[in-house]
């Protein structure tokens, strides 16, 4: 695999960071993935602005100009060969010449940035789709900024480990008795003509699939509520899914134990996968 560090095209062996960058000391860092469908780059617009949105909100700055990134973005699907797959984006803080807790000056560090992709052949026909993912609820531990896209990751990774423990594929984590989103993705329930998921603020990810799933959802009249909800209320749903990057719109069958509807996928979250992918292939660049 062909990967990028720092200007760099390199073979992913021979790609380098320093052990005193804060990502890896601190988890000082942001990042983003992109879906690729058809060799082409699916929301890269969005992802591109939330980048942005997340270095403002630390006070870290790209090293790369916007069009830039596209053209590296570009240039890794091409030089990988990717069909279907994702584009990993990472920008850290750098690597000062000491571990410490104060940001150091960014005149003299630089920020680190990464990319690399990975091949998922067959990405949109994911046999998950056909059947549905389970999920489990869990508590809410993250801290309080999910609005920022860093890489510390580990409560998340942990969730998904309760999940596949439980049997589940995933778990919907929950805060003051809401549930705010799934380990890695935004979370819905749909009962009758109405789609109900979390209002935007600093307790989610602003999910770029979720900006566009709700306006596909709008447009095909559908009535979209923003709110909080409780586990027992999307149980008594008629169907449930989930959005994110890489699994698009992926029905959601069980929640802790309990079946939706007849277990199955539910046709309006099918239709809204079907909708998502037709409109983001063609808007793909
Ligand atoms: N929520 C969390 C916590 C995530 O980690 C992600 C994606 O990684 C999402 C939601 C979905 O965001 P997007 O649709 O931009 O991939």
């Amino acid at each position: 695999r062909t990967v990028y560090v720092n200007g760099d095209f390199l073979p992913e062996h021979e790609a380098k960071v320093s052990i005193f960058d804060r990502a890896f000391l601190m988890a000082d860092g942001v990042y983003e993935v992109t879906s690729v469908l058809g060799g082409k780059l699916i929301d890269f617009d969005g992802h591109a602005k939330r980048l942005q949105r997340s270095l403002d909100e630390l006070e870290m700055r790209s090293p790369v100009t916007p069009e830039e990134l596209l053209q590296i973005h570009r240039d890794l699907v091409e030089k990988n060969g990717i069909v279907d797959g994702l584009v990993y984006l990472q920008i850290t803080r750098g690597a000062p010449d000491d571990r410490d807790f104060v940001f150091p000056d960014p005149e003299t560090t630089v920020p680190t940035i990464v990319l690399f992709t990975q091949n998922k052949p067959g990405l949109a026909e994911s046999p998950a789709a056909k059947t549905g993912i389970k999920v489990i609820s869990i508590e809410d531990a993250r801290w309080g900024r999910r609005d920022i896209k860093t890489v510390q990751l580990l409560y998340p990774s942990m969730g998904k480990m309760m999940a596949k423990k439980a049997g589940a594929d995933d778990a919907w984590m929950v805060e003051d008795g809401f549930v705010t989103e799934g380990t890695s993705n935004n979370a819905y329930f749909i009962k009758g003509n109405k789609i109900v998921t979390r209002a935007l603020s600093n307790d989610i990810l602003h999910g770029i699939t979720r900006a566009a799933v709700l306006r596909f959802a709008r447009e095909a009249q559908m009535e979209v509520e923003e709110r909080n909800f409780t586990i027992e209320e999307a149980q008594g749903a008629d169907e449930a899914f989930i959005t994110s990057a890489s699994t698009f719109v992926m029905p959601v069958v069980e929640i802790d134990g309990v079946a939706l509807g007849d277990g199955t996928p539910g046709q309006r979250a099918l239709r809204l996968r079907e909708i998502y992918l037709d409109e983001s292939r063609k808007a793909a660049i």
